[in-house]
């Protein structure tokens, strides 16, 4: 009666889901102190004054019928010249508005990329750890996802096992950087090496490869680690951005997708963009998050806490022999389990309060992710558990 395959979807919740609705269960029982909650990647800081300010500013001085009215099906006119003269400005591009279509978050943009770009019998890369919904996001073009093994330990692009997966049916390749949910960050060494790995590709094979860019986390990274702008390295880009965590509104749904100006045949790539965006009904994006959006252009939410929150987690466990990958961004932290099964681990972290989510569903069995988008009052209460945990393997 009803289409069997979205009935299954609709009935199986994610695995962070579920450890999640553990976790707010748990919190009713013992007292949400008691529980340290590391499941979900919901920004623990608050949106900058600036949006707060600009929504005010809307509210009382933009005129209420155009501020809560339709804009265009890609995105008001004014808000994506905007968004591309600061991207031109920050990264050197020659965008112009109608390199960009508004979306609802990443979320959006990434179906709205795969469906205007993916068909039956294509094949589209992804690199592990990776974002499982990226499976669903594709599930309507009935192409095949090919998940590639990366560098074991660094989690940076592994060209021999990507050299083994491509073939002449890989129409796209999705990368993720900072990554959810290792926290690496590829460095711009290894995105050369694949834009013209991607590059030589193409040309033997006869046809575009698409690169596309999943960004939702591109503003959260620490030290002075940079993430490159893959419209700068690869002509053939799409650019899948958020404002989900850069300014904590995840609840917002507010982003956007950019087509490189010197994508093949632009004129069509954008054109599918928009068909795909009617055809999945994702046309015009929260009016007035367009518009806080024009006047926080530049802001960013402050990620000092995580950059303090990374530090203690990273430090604290690594000490106590957990071993972990250096994140460089984002607000995870990818851990070894202490044993061959990750789901045995998390369970057995559930013994001492720590809710951690099993990296299998991300391609890489064996390894947890901790969000450490949380207080830092709570990692600093979880450590002593996390000790625990790490001495009753030792006994
Ligand atoms: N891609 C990755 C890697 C994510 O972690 C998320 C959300 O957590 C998304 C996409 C979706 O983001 P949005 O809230 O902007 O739809």
């Amino acid at each position: 009666m009803y289409t069997e395959s979205l009935v299954k979807l609709g009935k199986v919740r994610s695995e962070i889901r579920e450890i999640f609705e553990y976790g707010n269960k748990r919190k009713a029982e013992i007292g949400a102190e008691n529980v340290y909650d590391f499941s979900i990647g919901n920004p623990s800081v608050p949106a900058p004054k600036s949006v707060d300010e600009a929504i005010k500013d809307l509210v009382e001085n933009f005129d209420s019928v155009a501020l809560h009215g339709y804009t265009s099906a890609q995105g008001d006119a004014k808000v994506r010249n905007t968004i591309a003269e600061y991207t031109n400005q920050r990264f050197g591009t020659e965008l112009t508005g109608d390199n960009i279509y508004m979306t609802c978050g990443a979320a959006a943009s990434l179906t709205i990329v795969l469906n205007a770009i993916l068909g039956k019998d294509d094949e589209c890369i992804v690199f592990t750890p990776f974002f499982p919904e990226y499976g669903v996001f594709m599930e309507r073009t009935g192409a095949k996802l090919v998940s590639v093994e990366s560098e074991q330990g660094t989690f940076q692009i592994d060209f021999n096992h990507l050299e083994k997966a491509i073939n002449e049916k890989t129409k796209a390749v999705i990368i993720n950087s900072p990554n959810n949910p290792s926290g690496v960050v590829y460095t711009e060494e290894k995105i050369k090496e694949l834009c013209s790995f991607l590059e030589k590709k193409q040309e033997e094979y006869g046809h575009p490869i698409f690169l596309i860019t999943d960004e939702p986390y591109r503003e959260l990274v620490y030290d002075d680690t940079k993430v490159p702008y893959l419209v700068n390295y690869y002509d053939n880009t799409f650019i899948c951005y958020s404002y989900s965590k850069a300014l904590s509104l995840p609840g917002e749904r507010i982003g956007y997708i950019v087509v490189s100006p010197k994508i093949v045949n632009f004129s069509d790539a954008y054109a599918a963009v928009c068909g795909s965006g009617r055809a999945l009904g994702y046309v015009c994006a929260s009016s007035m998050y367009q518009r806080v959006i024009e006047k926080c252009i530049a802001d960013t939410a402050d990620i000092s806490i995580y950059k303090e929150n990374r530090d203690l987690l990273y430090n604290s466990l690594t000490e106590m022999g957990y071993e972990c990958v250096y994140p460089d961004g984002a607000f995870y932290l990818f851990v070894k389990a202490l044993e061959e099964d990750s789901h045995a681990f998390c369970e057995k972290a559930k013994d001492y309060e720590l809710l951690l989510v099993p990296a299998d569903s991300f391609g890489t069995p064996g390894y947890v992710r901790i969000s450490y988008c949380v207080q830092t009052k709570q990692i600093e209460e979880a450590l002593p558990a996390f000790k625990a945990l790490a001495e009753s393997y030792q006994k």
